[in-house]
């Protein structure tokens, strides 16, 4: 069941979301060797919660923290520790946020000092399979529509698109339907897209091959190649005419 938010309800994802804003303008200034996860999920912490706000992953299934910080061949749900990033990184920044008990779900992959050129490619690609997939957001058009333009961007390049897991409809808790899969073709349902819905969308691309595990604490998903992994996410709101994003990585 899809739930379409009224206005009163996308007021309140809205400002959610833009909680987000304040979020990642302060951690992208904190992207430098030396940091830790650990360091990152504190500011997130404590970020969230001076505007009012809940990190929704923290105490979320059990999950330890208020941001998966995803290092390297991490793909998502990484734990934040301590061990200190290093020049040529790249981390993802999953961030939930409750605001007045309505959420939005949003994540950037940040480059630690100078990275490979190859890596930047990857992470490149990824954001911009992000932004082809918003663009295709419209009432009339379909969830399958999302995963297609995904593909469109990411398949050129020989990159594998993660299909163990898929975005996801928010708001008015964390994970709604409908399922978002980030390729295509793809099976299920093929719903079509209303105003008022409000999707998490969210493309995870490794270099190498699409296949994940999941490591012995339960929750960090890593490629099975060791190959890289970019993350981007942001949560869009179907309006009349096409979709707004509603998070924002903060300039
Ligand atoms: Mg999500």
């Amino acid at each position: 069941m899809i739930a379409l938010k009224n206005s009163m309800q996308q007021d309140r994802i809205r400002r959610s979301a833009a909680l987000r804003s304040a979020v990642y303008s302060r951690i992208r200034t904190l992207m430098e060797p030396g940091i830790c996860t650990l360091d990152i999920d504190r500011v997130v912490e404590e970020t969230i919660k001076s505007g009012g706000g809940v990190p929704a992953f923290l105490g979320y299934g059990g999950f330890p923290a208020s941001v998966c910080t995803s290092v390297n061949d991490q793909v998502i749900h990484g734990i934040p520790n301590e061990h200190p990033l290093t020049e040529g990184d790249i981390v993802g920044c999953d961030i939930g946020v409750i605001l007045d008990g309505y959420y939005s779900d949003c994540c950037k992959t940040f480059a630690i000092g100078e990275i490979a050129a190859d890596t930047r490619k990857l992470l490149d690609v990824t954001e911009k399979s992000l932004g082809a997939a918003v663009k295709v957001c419209r009432p009339g058009g379909r969830v399958k529509d999302i995963g297609k333009a995904v593909t469109e961007v990411v398949e050129p390049y020989g990159y594998g698109i993660v299909y163990s897991y898929c975005g996801h409809g928010v708001g008015l808790s964390l994970h709604e339907d409908p399922q978002i899969p980030n390729y295509y073709p793809s099976r299920g349902l093929n719903p079509r897209l209303k105003p008022g819905m409000v999707l998490a969308i969210e493309p995870m691309i490794n270099a190498g091959k699409p296949d994940v595990e999941v490591l012995n604490d339960g929750w960090t998903v890593i490629t099975a190649d060791g190959s890289l992994s970019a993350h981007f996410e942001h949560s869009v709101l179907i309006t009349e005419n096409g979709a707004e994003i509603l998070t924002s990585w903060g300039g």
